[in-house]
């Protein structure tokens, strides 16, 4: 059965990968497909576009957007991003300005705390639009405060951390509405990684399917068989579409493995011509 991978990411944001790489490497591991899904930027697509152009293998337009719930984030992909995205663009753009001026708060406490990084620093490990925390933990790795990323979050980046600083992010409905309103298949990524109270994600699943949501995320790399399982039985309750991805970010990431996860991960070519199916039924292109 061929496989595929509809959530990965690359130097655009907080993947180690230039997006042509990624999708060689994809390529490589005999993938039929792949979404590339960074985190609030498209500045990778269309590079990632023509490497699967020429190499013979579907790239699909993606990306990540953070959003916040009464019980903590919530991620959303949005899959077959058009071309033309501008009312996309501009909340990216906001959403990374936004960035910027976190990590810089993020870097004064760091440095409040006795440690010498600059944002300097940080613009440098990060060779995309959409810099985060893991281009700051790989500042205090080479800086030596750190002995891994692990360390990194959990002494400093995490929400535990002692220069932890919260990221503005959208509302989940509003990101749901703005993807939708795009034509792109709304998915809801990842769903068993937060914990939420249980009955919970239930009843805002719902709640989202009503705003466009159109997809779940039921193959994850940290999503167990039953993780899997809750999922498809979420996505049949409310008539949605199910997808799944490795989550790749390359050397950010390095137990992952595109399109096998931890090894166990399989996404089969069968997820993508049914999400396929699901478009043309609704008039959307592919
Ligand atoms: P940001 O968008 O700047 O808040 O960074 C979030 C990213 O940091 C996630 O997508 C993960 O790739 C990474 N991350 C979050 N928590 C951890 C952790 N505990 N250890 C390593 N990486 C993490
Ligand atoms: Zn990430
Ligand atoms: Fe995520
Ligand atoms: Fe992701």
């Amino acid at each position: 059965m061929k496989l595929i991978d509809l959530h990965t990411h690359s130097l655009a944001s907080d993947g180690t990968d230039s997006p042509s790489a990624l999708v060689e490497k994809a390529h490589a591991a005999g993938l039929a497909a792949l979404a590339v899904t960074d985190h609030d930027t498209l500045s990778g697509l269309e590079e990632a576009e023509a490497t699967g152009r020429s190499l013979g293998i579907s790239v699909i337009r993606g990306c990540e957007l953070s959003t916040g719930t009464e019980h903590g984030e919530m991620h959303i992909l949005g899959l077959w991003l058009p071309r033309e995205a501008k009312p996309l663009q501009e909340r990216l753009v906001f959403l990374r300005r936004k960035r910027a001026e976190r990590n810089a708060l993020i870097v004064e406490k760091l440095r409040g705390l006795g440690l010498a990084i600059s944002m300097d620093d940080v613009r440098e490990a990060a060779r995309g639009e959409s810099v985060g925390r893991p281009h700051i933990a790989d500042v205090l790795l080479r800086k030596g405060y750190a002995k891994d990323s692990r360390q990194a979050f959990q002494e400093y980046l995490g929400s535990r951390g002692k220069a932890f600083v919260p990221k503005e992010v959208l509302e989940p409905e509003a990101a749901v509405r703005l993807l939708a309103g795009l034509g792109a298949t709304v998915c809801l990524a990842h769903p068993m990684l937060q914990k939420y109270p249980g009955g919970w994600l239930e009843g805002f699943t719902g709640r989202l399917a009503g705003y466009g949501l159109t997809t779940i995320e039921a193959w994850h790399s940290e999503h167990s068989e039953a993780d899997v399982r809750a999922c498809l039985a979420l996505a049949r309750r409310f008539g949605l579409g199910v997808s799944g991805g490795s989550d790749y970010h390359g050397g950010n990431k390095p137990g992952i493995r595109l399109g096998v996860g931890r090894g166990g991960l399989r996404v089969g070519l069968d997820v993508l011509e049914n999400l396929e199916a699901a478009r043309r039924a609704q008039g959307l292109p592919c």
